[in-house]
């Protein structure tokens, strides 16, 4: 079973997969935890390129090829090998974050950034994807609140492109209306995890 959790910046992604494993460990499933870009090394090593906030020369289409290129190593390498032996595959970040960040926020287009991860893919899709909605300020704040994440090239983004990556998003769930589902990520934490363990039950 192949899940996935999107969001924008701040919106809990990390911290809600972290609690889905413990529940999936309870129930006895083995499950593995990644995210993208990285979860093996080739992927992790693209992943410090499109980050490095040092390479601030870097081209939107080239920022796009990158992701599905270190989407395509994680697949084959990670997420197939385990889903082939039976085991829930929890992802922080899809395609789908490729759809809203590169496809409408930085407008190349989400049709040609899917035509890409199609190929990068090869149809290999989530059954379901976790989206947690945050008003792109509240994300802001909770990220400067967290010291102990790293600044990245991304942080230097105006609120208007977390506006525009939320609008992406919504382009995506009306794209995927069957596996997209969304989740309030201002809902305190343990209603937040009741929810999405629900709809998590439902695929098992
Ligand atoms: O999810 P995480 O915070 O680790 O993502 C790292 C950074 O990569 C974030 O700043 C996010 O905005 C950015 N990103 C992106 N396009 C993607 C995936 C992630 O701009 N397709
Ligand atoms: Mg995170």
């Amino acid at each position: 079973l192949f899940i996935t959790m999107e969001g924008g910046e701040g919106a809990g992604k990390t911290t809600l997969i972290s609690l889905l494993e413990g529940k999936l460990g309870q129930i006895g499933r083995e499950t593995v935890i990644t995210r993208e870009p990285g979860g093996i090394p080739i992927a992790e090593a693209i992943r410090e390129v499109i980050l490095n906030k040092d390479n601030t020369a870097m081209d939107a289409r080239t920022e796009a090829l990158l992701y599905a290129a270190a989407r395509r190593q994680h697949l084959v390498e990670k997420v197939m090998p385990a889903l082939n032996r039976g085991a829930v595959v929890l992802c922080d970040r899809f395609v789908d974050s490729s759809l809203a960040y590169q496809g409408h926020a930085r407008g190349l287009g989400v049709e040609d950034v899917w035509n890409i991860n199609r190929f990068a893919t090869e149809g290999c899709m989530p059954d379901l994807t976790l989206y947690l909605d945050i008003d792109p300020e509240d994300g802001l704040r909770r990220i400067k609140a967290n010291e102990e994440r790293e600044v990245n090239r991304l942080d230097l983004e105006s609120l208007d492109f977390h506006r525009r990556v939320q609008e992406g998003y919504r382009i995506v769930a009306a794209k995927f209306p069957e596996r997209f589902l969304s989740l309030d990520a201002s809902l305190d934490p343990q209603e937040l995890l009741d929810r999405a363990w629900r709809l998590l039950q439902n695929k098992l």
